[in-house]
């Protein structure tokens, strides 16, 4: 039997010079790493071997686009692209209209390849390194894909890379978003029967990014810009076998946007619908009191969903409304303030509106603190439906927006608040939407139209 080693020893030397490198190291570690070197050089000839075999069929060569005539061979010219492999060369025909129109160079090898006239890197390496840009620095992610597959990709080509795509991403959006304005809804997300009986969680929440103060120059004082963020899940219950009754969230969908409400409103409205919002047999809204995303709500989602007032949230004005009333320190208003609490997370909201429409008759209460007190009871009013704690309860639903901070972590934090990162609008843009690409399942297709000849 021959010995697969034994074959490389025939072939010509660059190949022999890897083999024996791998024979020669000492170490395990050692010796596959240069065999990890052997394996790419291998594949770069076995790629080129097939291109060149592909290259040498018969090409049906197409009509001049301008004059018509049926375009001729100009013979082959070399083509080269980088790939995950390394640099693949190979030769093939190229064709010129004989009429000389200037249609440039016509390669029907590149075409049926899925390469575009002046691609100089192959899709599934843009698609490994974006993949590596969604979590990492561009510079770590041009070294972590120089480690992992021996390419030597810049943080730059990186850069670009993920502002070519993002851009795709963006004008895909745009297109779906001028599509929801001319009234044509989306196509659900495919679920099963399961999966569509959960209720759908809608939630969202601002997060502020250091932006530098224009694009294109590092220099001027941080700008901090807020990002709204909207999530929608599937909340799945069920009992474990100890009969603890546990929810997850399944089907997590991401929305960000870098501007207003009035931004976020049919971006989530589209993600909506494909999550099914007008089928669905129950929708909740979770959010805390920020009056943008309740507007929101009483606009878009209050017709659909049941609208919850996130418990810590109001909580905290309950404090801060105690605080004001009867002085933050005294044994009175902590004692007050967790009977309160009770009451609201116990079915008895009432009785503390009660409480404080009350104290608001008072006379001797401070202007400021009769101001602090009316507004904590105008908030609890106007929210009246979104604070039945007990009942959200008794139905298996949360009381905590935790889900969408989570989120904005996630997509946010994570990524855009690292040390000393300052960011440009379109840089800024570009990335967010591959990220959303990422966790909402849509990332790989924005890399299908590279390999797809006919797009
Ligand atoms: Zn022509």
């Amino acid at each position: 039997m021959l010995c697969l080693t034994d074959s490389i020893r025939q072939s010509d030397s660059s190949l022999q010079t890897l083999l024996v490198a791998v024979e020669e190291a000492p170490t395990l570690a050692t010796i596959i790493l240069a065999a990890w070197r052997l394996a790419r050089a291998l594949a770069v000839r076995i790629v080129e071997e097939v291109l060149a075999k592909r290259a040498q069929h018969p090409t049906q060569w197409p009509c001049c686009p301008q004059c018509g005539a049926r375009l001729h061979s100009k013979g082959f010219i070399p083509r080269q692209v980088d790939t995950l492999l390394g640099c693949i060369h190979w030769r093939r025909r190229v064709g010129r209209c004989p009429n000389g129109c200037k249609i440039g160079q016509v390669a029907p090898l590149d075409e049926d390849l899925g390469l575009q006239p002046h691609q100089r890197t192959s899709g599934e390496l843009k698609l490994a390194a974006c993949a590596l840009a969604v979590f990492v620095p561009f510079e770590t992610a041009a070294t972590l894909l120089r480690l992992l597959s021996g390419v030597q990709t810049s943080p730059g080509a990186v850069w670009l890379w993920v502002q070519e795509v993002g851009q795709r991403a963006m004008e895909w959006l745009q297109r779906e978003l001028e599509n929801l304005a001319k009234g044509q809804l989306p196509d659900e997300e495919p679920m099963d029967e399961r999966m569509a009986a959960q209720p759908l969680l809608v939630g969202a929440d601002g997060v502020m990014v250091p932006f530098r103060p224009e694009d294109g120059t590092p220099k001027g004082k941080t700008v901090w810009r807020e990002i709204k963020v909207a999530v929608l899940a599937r909340l799945r219950r069920h009992t474990t076998h100890t009969g603890q009754e546990v929810s997850r969230l399944e089907r997590r969908r991401l929305v960000a946007v870098l501007g207003d409400i009035d931004a976020l409103s049919p971006r989530l409205w589209l993600e909506a619908v494909r999550q099914g919002i007008l089928s669905a047999q129950q929708v909740v809204w979770l959010s805390d009191g920020a009056r943008g995303f309740w507007r929101l709500f009483f606009v878009c989602f209050a017709q659909y969903a049941i609208g919850i007032l996130d418990f810590y949230h109001t909580t905290q004005n309950l404090w801060k409304g105690t605080a004001a009333w009867l002085d933050g320190r005294t044994k009175r208003a902590r004692q007050w303030f967790a009977s309160a609490r009770h009451r609201l997370r116990h079915g008895e909201p009432d009785s503390v509106l009660a409480d404080i429409a009350q104290a608001l008759e008072l006379d001797g209460l401070p202007d400021s603190a009769r101001e602090t007190l009316a507004n904590l009871y105008a908030y609890l009013e106007k929210h009246r439906d979104h604070i039945n704690y007990e009942k959200f309860k008794e139905l298996g639903l949360p009381i905590g927006s935790g889900f969408v901070e989570s989120a904005c972590k996630w997509l946010i934090q994570q990524r855009f608040k690292g040390v000393g990162m300052r960011w440009g609008e379109n840089g800024f843009n570009h990335l967010l939407h591959l990220r959303l690409a990422w966790v909402n399942g849509s990332f790989d297709s924005l890399f299908q139209v590279e390999a797809s000849p006919n797009l």
